[in-house]
């Protein structure tokens, strides 16, 4: 904020100057101008795309049938703190990663895990919080209490997600002898549930809600894979990722972050 002050005054002294009539030097001034109209954030909209059936991270309230969530909060917790403006739009979740590549979305805020292999085509913010994957069955299960019980098994994950590559894994190595992918992860638990599969390979707080939700299903053994997640933005897009960083920062410090993890998880 105090940087984007500066930064203002700064711009308002050139433009002073060129309006006295010192016109030797305004493609200087214009060049200026539009180096900080790229550095500043402030004042702008950004979509933000999310697949809103990974609770508590992203959902659809029943009440208002807004899409809600922590992420959704801290994103606007973060824009708030910068800013700047969030419109909040549902898209698949296997679309997000181009379509922030691309430039058809600005951020990303979806449960997305910091990888390897995403960081060739998009950037992440710092780590917001940690997850994993982890297994689970149907409650009566008693034949899978961890990842050594998958063989033979079917299994199913949302497409696109780190979970559907773990599950991939294990079916490449002949251990699943089956992996069902679907777009929602509504969907993929129905499956579980309903008897279409043996287990569901998906982040462990969000399996956790659906425990709470749905009932009938259990998790079982360690976490496959930890991991962190974080905000998606264009390669490059410095501004917009040096905003979302500082205002994470704040948002820490200032104590918002610690009640939108009460509000969500405790
Ligand atoms: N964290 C997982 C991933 O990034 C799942 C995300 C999701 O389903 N929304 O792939």
């Amino acid at each position: 904020m105090k940087k984007f002050l500066a930064l203002l005054l700064a711009l308002s002294l050139v433009f002073a100057m060129t309006a006295c009539g010192s016109t030797s030097d305004d493609s200087a001034a214009d060049a200026d101008a539009d180096a900080a109209a790229v550095e500043s954030v402030e004042g702008q909209t950004f979509k933000v795309s999310t697949e809103p059936t990974f609770p508590p991270f992203e959902f659809v309230d029943e009440e208002s049938g807004e899409i809600t969530g922590f992420d959704i909060d801290l994103i606007k917790a973060i824009a708030e703190d910068q800013g700047f403006s969030v419109e909040v739009e549902q898209m698949g979740f296997d679309a997000i990663v181009g379509a922030v590549q691309t430039g058809v979305t600005d951020i990303g805020a979806s449960g997305m895990s910091i990888t390897e292999e995403r960081l060739e085509t998009v950037d992440f913010s710092d780590p917001y919080i940690d997850a994993g994957l982890a297994i689970a069955v149907k409650e009566d299960n008693s034949d899978i209490t961890g990842e050594a019980d998958l063989q033979g098994k079917t299994c199913a994950v949302q497409l696109g997600t780190t979970g559907a590559t773990k599950a991939m894994e294990l079916q490449e190595k002949g251990v699943l002898s089956d992996v069902k992918t679907f777009n929602t992860v509504d969907v993929v638990m129905n499956e579980l549930k309903t008897g279409g599969v043996d287990c569901v390979i998906n982040d462990l707080p969000v399996t956790q809600a659906y425990i709470s939700k749905m009932g009938g299903i259990k998790v079982v053994g360690d976490t496959l894979v930890s991991d962190s997640y974080g905000f998606a933005v264009k390669k490059g897009n410095k501004a917009l990722l040096d905003a979302i960083n500082a205002g994470l920062e704040n948002v820490k410090a200032s104590g918002v972050y610690d009640e939108l993890i009460a509000k969500y998880f405790e």
